[in-house]
């Protein structure tokens, strides 16, 4: 352990210990259980949607599609379905009131998320009615290793009283989606009630479907009492009817002497594999299923081998920081786990966490998977084919759009169509405006980028070779088509586009069309040519060939794709900045100063603007990182060689200075963009690096954009600081068969401990400002090539090494 000082749960659990009625929205999200199959929120089992309280449960994938009328105008939207809520447990002593925290008698409250155990725990002191002391400890898990379970159990001590229990323990289909104030204008009845009853001696369940994308499900609940070991129930009544059914239960209960309710659920959709019916699969799981404790063992299990593989350690005064990330890589595998692999979902951009954004999935990948590479790149490759099974439905995009090859939908839900909103509403103003996001085709970079560094780190060249190389072909056929050729510049331009900064959609004026030549696409799109070329050459003779005649390719059209990468516009204005997209340099300077002055928090200066009857389309201002992209994905040496093939001289001074241009002139208004900015300064400037990743890390935990995590944690921005740690602070870069190391920690880290799966090896790293310690564990193949300094050396097996890296 690296602090011997702290408790060791001080690393490993979020607590709570005050009831804070306002903060449970944010407490919901954050103590969401989820097991890569189905999450539900944290809210307390006896409440029901409405006001503060949002149990939403939530099934990977599990979309349903709506049309609504807005503004005069009938929308679509796909959103991620709430399903019935499974949570439902409640009390009550001798015909009193049914316990509820709202109007609760509190005397004690207490809640922790154990990220390590996966268990998120309430303990609860009320005085009821007469003095009636009475503590109320609740245990919940979603089982990690059994995605199709969950359970509950309550303890239940009268203290000063004895007298009669009554357990209410149910099943509640009338549920909709409500988690988002923002859609509540729009439809969002997705699911209808097929069935309710009892199953068993002691069970109940509930089967739903979808409305549109008639997805079933089936919850089946048990519920059971104890009382000293033994079954405790007096009366057992089942209450039916339409969209919920429940159980009442019936006990009496001595002082001091704990009751126990254990209720344990099964859920199983119309979609899982290996079951005859969901219906049955869910009775008899419940039925077989074993007590609480078992459950939490085998879980447990789950827990501890998936932090075996997944943990960091890090060190740098600050207990929180340890914990925050460790909750951070909690709610990755919550969301993305053993449990997703082959299970056709995509890694969402909200988790499963709540309603935010549809449970879309966007680009936020590429801040996602190089955690997963490094440690279970079996699941990058699941995530992966997410998106070639959707490879004809990118390719019709493309088609329809004019375009050849397959153009990647900015927005992704079921089918892969596009699935961006084309209206959203400014909460601040009240209106609803056309939404031009959608024009981010960036996300066909970044999908190329992404199957590109999973391959770097596993070297899975039949991955590459059946479905990697396919989407990388594909989508460079697209960056080709889409490129137009300008011939007084002699170079190719792509247009109508929108960069990742949300911020600049349109020209001032211009509506209905994007940008045009928005540097990082250009730059992502050349590179994303270059790479399809590269992975190609890779292939073995025989499947080169299958694809050639797969996708009609030609010498013509390869030696095309060489014109296009080679001559790619790439906007400059100011000497030497990279202008953010044609014409940038004609915006005007924002005021930023005047506007925090006015209105404190700016991030969110698109609805501010909007409010006043303006646009951020008019200023030199970015919502987050756009030309800084660049300088996070690729290093220095990297870019330099994109530059120099598309004809562009690189000085070596070009970095930071346009790393100080646009941070002068970001609000930061995405989660994501303080990643970047931290990662691009953490050589340059390693305290403003360490700033800017500490409010990062802070984003989700104080809900920095004040209200938009109790809708769903930023999976991107999380992810995105454990990889600061994981790969920025040790250096690490996987660059032609060699895992390259070239660590450098801000002042405030002293230490970083992890394990990192290299090519089917685990490689352990010791950092501190001092050394850096290199072991290789274990593996199948031979040995690996590791570099440092300059040098590479070659690790087999139980092989260390030291390195000095400290600082002069
Ligand atoms: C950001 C996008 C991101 C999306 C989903 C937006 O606010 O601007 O870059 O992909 O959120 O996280």
């Amino acid at each position: 352990m690296i602090d011997t000082n702290r408790k060791d749960n001080d690393f490993w659990t979020l607590t709570y210990d005050e009831w804070k009625p306002q903060q449970q929205p944010l407490r919901e999200a954050l103590c969401t259980l989820g097991n890569g199959y189905f999450a539900t929120r944290g809210a307390a089992e006896e409440v029901k949607a409405g006001g503060l309280h949002y149990p939403g449960t939530y099934l990977a994938g599990g979309y349903n599609r709506l049309e609504s009328e807005v503004s005069g105008r009938i929308i679509e939207n796909e959103d991620l379905v709430n399903w019935p809520n499974w949570l439902c447990l409640d009390f009550r002593v001798d015909d009193g009131p049914w316990f509820h925290i709202d109007s609760a008698n509190l005397i004690g409250f207490r809640q922790s998320l154990d990220v390590r155990r996966g268990v998120l725990e309430r303990t609860v002191r009320l005085r009821l009615a007469d003095n009636r002391q009475t503590t109320l400890v609740s245990r919940r898990i979603v089982h990690m290793g059994d995605p199709h379970l969950a359970a509950i159990a309550w303890t239940l001590t009268p203290e000063n009283w004895s007298g009669q229990i009554e357990i209410r323990s149910g099943l509640d289909g009338a549920v909709s989606n409500q988690g988002v104030e923002r859609y509540r204008d729009l439809n969002s009845q997705h699911v209808k009630v097929l069935k309710t009853g009892r199953t068993g001696e002691d069970g109940i369940y509930l089967a739903v479907q979808s409305n549109q994308s008639q997805i079933g499900m089936v919850q089946a609940a048990r519920t059971q009492l104890f009382r000293d070991g033994e079954h405790a129930v007096l009366e057992r009544e089942t209450f039916i009817d339409e969209a919920a059914v429940q159980q009442q239960l019936v006990v009496e209960c001595q002082r001091e002497k704990p009751l126990r309710v254990e209720k344990t659920v099964a859920l199983y959709t119309s979609r899982d594999f290996a079951i005859s019916h969901p219906k049955l699969a869910a009775c008899d799981a419940v039925a077989r299923a074993g007590s609480f404790d078992e459950l939490l063992r085998s879980h447990e299990q789950a827990w501890a081998h998936l932090w075996n593989r997944a943990d960091i350690e890090m060190r740098d005064g600050d207990s929180r920081s340890q914990l925050v990330l460790r909750l951070h890589i909690f709610h990755l595998l919550q969301t993305a786990s053993l449990n997703s692999i082959d299970f056709d979902t995509g890694v969402p951009a909200r988790g499963w966490h709540g309603e935010a954004y549809r449970g879309h999935i966007f680009w936020d990948e590429v801040f996602i998977f190089p955690f997963l590479n490094l440690r279970i790149p079996e699941l990058t490759r699941s995530l992966l084919m997410y998106r070639y099974r959707r490879l004809p439905e990118a390719r019709r995009l493309a088609q329809e759009s004019g375009y050849d090859g397959a153009m990647f939908p900015w927005q992704s839900g079921s089918s892969g169509r596009e699935e961006s909103q084309v209206l959203h509403l400014n909460p601040k103003s009240g209106h609803w405006v056309p939404d031009n996001t959608h024009r981010q085709r960036h996300i066909n970079a970044a999908i190329a980028y992404n199957v590109w560094q999973y391959f770097q780190a596993t070297g899975d060249i039949e991955f590459l070779s059946f479905y990697g190389s396919e989407m990388l072909l594909e989508i460079a056929r697209f960056w080709a088509s889409i490129a137009a050729y300008n011939a007084e510049r002699d170079r190719y331009e792509v247009h109508n586009v929108a960069g990742p900064d949300e911020f600049h959609t349109r020209y001032p004026g211009i509506e209905g069309q994007g940008l045009n030549n928005n540097a990082y696409t250009n730059v992502m799109a050349a590179w994303a040519i270059r790479c399809a070329r590269r992975a190609f050459g890779l292939l073995a003779q025989e499947r080169r060939a299958e694809l050639i005649e797969k996708l009609e390719l030609n010498d013509d059209e390869f030696q095309r794709w060489e014109t296009v990468s080679s001559k790619m516009f790439v906007p400059f204005h100011d000497d030497g900045i990279v202008s953010q997209f044609e014409g940038y340099e004609r915006l005007e300077e924002f005021d930023w100063d005047g506007y925090r002055e006015r209105h404190g928090d700016i991030q969110r200066l698109d609805r501010i603007l909007e409010a006043e009857g303006d646009t951020p389309n008019r200023y030199k201002a970015s919502k987050q990182a756009d030309v800084v992209m660049l300088f996070y994905l690729f290093s220095a040496e990297e870019l330099r060689g994109i530059f120099e093939h598309m004809g562009y001289g690189f000085d070596a001074e070009l970095i930071p200075k346009n790393i100080d241009y646009y941070m002068a002139r970001t609000s930061h208004g995405s989660t994501l963009s303080r990643i970047v900015h931290s990662w691009v300064l953490a050589r340059s400037d390693r305290a403003e690096s360490w700033q800017l990743f500490q409010q990062a890390l802070k984003s989700d935990v104080t809900d920095i954009q004040g209200g938009t995590t109790p809708e769903g944690v930023h999976l991107g921005a999380m992810a995105g600081t454990v990889d600061v740690i994981q790969r920025c602070h040790t250096g690490i870069e996987i660059r032609d068969d060699v895992l390259w190391l070239n660590p450098c920690l801000p002042e405030a880290l002293k230490e970083i401990r992890l394990r990192v799966r290299y090519h089917g090896h685990w490689v352990r790293l010791h950092v501190t400002g001092e050394k850096l310690t290199v072991c290789f564990e274990h593996g199948r193949s031979g040995p690996a090539k590791i570099g440092f300094g300059d040098e590479v050396y070659s690790f087999a097996e139980g092989d260390c090494r030291e390195f000095d890296i400290s600082r002069e």
